[in-house]
C-alpha cells in the first residue's frame, strides 16, 4: 500500500504493450527523474536486472525488459504493470542475433526511441580451471557476457544519437578486481567488460553518450544461489573489510538510476562497486 502510494505521488506513466502512453494528473505535476526516457535492458526478469527494471520505471522512464524465456517476461512485464509501471517486454536471448533485433524494433515500436542500455544478462556454465576450459565455454561466456552488450549497442546506437544524450550501463561483478580461482573465464570476461566500458566511454562521449560500469559483489539472487561454490570460493573480504552481510538487488538497483539520470551527467568510463566493501583505489 505504501510503495503503491509512492509510485503515484512520483507521478508514473502508465502503459501497456501497444496501447498509447498516457499519463495521470499527478505525472504532470510531479515527473520522475528519468521521466520520458526509455530504457532496454538485457536479464531483466529476475534478480539485480529486474530490481533495475522496477527501479528506472518507478522513476519515470519507460522500460522494456527481456531475457531468454516468454514465461518470465511475461511474468515479469505483469508483475510490474500491476504496480502501474510502464514496462513492456520481450524474449532476447543476448547471445543471438536475431533476438537482440527484436529487442531494438520493440523498443522503437512500442517506446518510440531508446535512451538508456543496461545489459545485465552473464552466465557462468563453469567452475573449474581456466585452462581446463573447453573452447565451446570459452565462446559462451564471451558470447554472453562480453560481446553481446557490444552488438547490441552498435544496433542501439543509431537510435539513442538522434535522441541527443543517452547512458549505457554495463554489470561486471567484484570477480574483476579479486578473481575466484574456480570462475577463471567468468572473472576474464568480467574484468574484459571493465576494458570495454572504458573504450566505449571514449569511443562515445563526444556523441554524448556515456557509459558506465555497475560492479556487484555477492547479491542474494537465484545465479548466487545457483552458484552456491560463489560464496564459499570468495575470500573473506566482507567479513573483514565489509558490511558482514550479501547484498539486495534493490541495492544496485538506485546507482543504475543515478547513472541514467541528469546528476551523472559529467560521469563517464567510471567502475562503481556495490559489495559492502571496494577494493578500489
Ligand atoms: P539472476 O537472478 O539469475 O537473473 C538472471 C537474469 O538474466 C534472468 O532474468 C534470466 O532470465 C536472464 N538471462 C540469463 N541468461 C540470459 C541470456 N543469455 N540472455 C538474456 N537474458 C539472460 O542473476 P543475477 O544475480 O541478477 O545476475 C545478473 C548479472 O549480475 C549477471 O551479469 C551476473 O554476472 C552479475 N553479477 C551477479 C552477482 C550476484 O552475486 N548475484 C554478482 C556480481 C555480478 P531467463 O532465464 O529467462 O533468460
Amino acid at each position: 500500500m505504501f510503495q503503491a502510494v509512492a509510485w503515484v505521488r512520483r507521478g508514473l506513466f502508465h502503459f501497456r504493450a501497444g496501447l498509447s502512453v498516457r499519463m495521470n494528473s499527478t505525472a504532470i505535476d510531479r515527473k520522475g527523474v528519468l521521466a520520458d526516457r526509455v530504457a532496454v535492458i538485457t536479464g531483466s526478469t529476475e534478480g539485480i536486472g529486474f530490481a533495475i527494471a522496477r527501479r528506472l520505471a518507478e522513476d519515470g522512464a519507460h522500460v522494456v525488459i527481456s531475457s531468454r524465456k516468454q514465461q518470465n517476461v511475461d511474468r515479469a512485464v505483469a508483475e510490474l504493470q500491476g504496480e502501474g509501471l510502464s514496462v513492456t517486454g520481450t524474449v532476447c536471448h543476448v547471445g543471438k542475433a536475431e533476438d537482440r533485433e527484436r529487442l531494438v524494433a520493440t523498443a522503437l515500436e512500442h517506446c518510440g526511441g531508446v535512451d538508456f542500455l543496461v545489459c545485465v544478462a552473464g552466465v557462468n556454465p563453469l567452475v573449474g580451471s581456466t585452462l581446463g576450459a573447453s573452447e565451446q565455454v570459452w565462446d559462451k561466456i564471451l558470447d554472453v557476457n562480453v560481446k553481446s552488450p557490444a552488438l547490441l549497442l552498435s544496433q542501439l546506437l543509431p537510435h539513442m544519437e538522434k535522441r541527443g544524450t543517452g547512458a549505457v550501463v554495463l554489470v561486471s561483478s567484484m570477480v574483476a578486481y579479486v578473481p575466484i580461482p574456480k570462475l577463471g573465464v567468468y572473472n576474464t570476461s568480467k574484468t574484459a567488460l571493465l576494458g570495454l566500458c572504458k573504450s566505449l566511454a571514449v569511443e562515445l562521449a563526444p556523441k554524448g553518450i556515456r557509459v558506465n560500469c555497475l560492479v556487484p559483489g555477492i547479491i542474494k539472487t537465484e545465479f548466487s544461489q545457483v552458484e552456491k561454490t560463489l560464496p564459499r570460493l570468495l575470500p573473506d573480504f566482507n567479513d573483514i573489510y565489509g558490511l558482514q552481510r550479501f547484498g539486495e538487488p534493490e541495492e544496485c538497483a538506485g546507482i543504475v538510476s543515478f547513472l541514467c539520470s541528469p546528476d551523472a551527467s559529467y560521469i563517464t568510463g567510471e567502475n562503481i562497486v556495490v559489495a559492502g566493501y571496494s577494493p578500489k583505489l
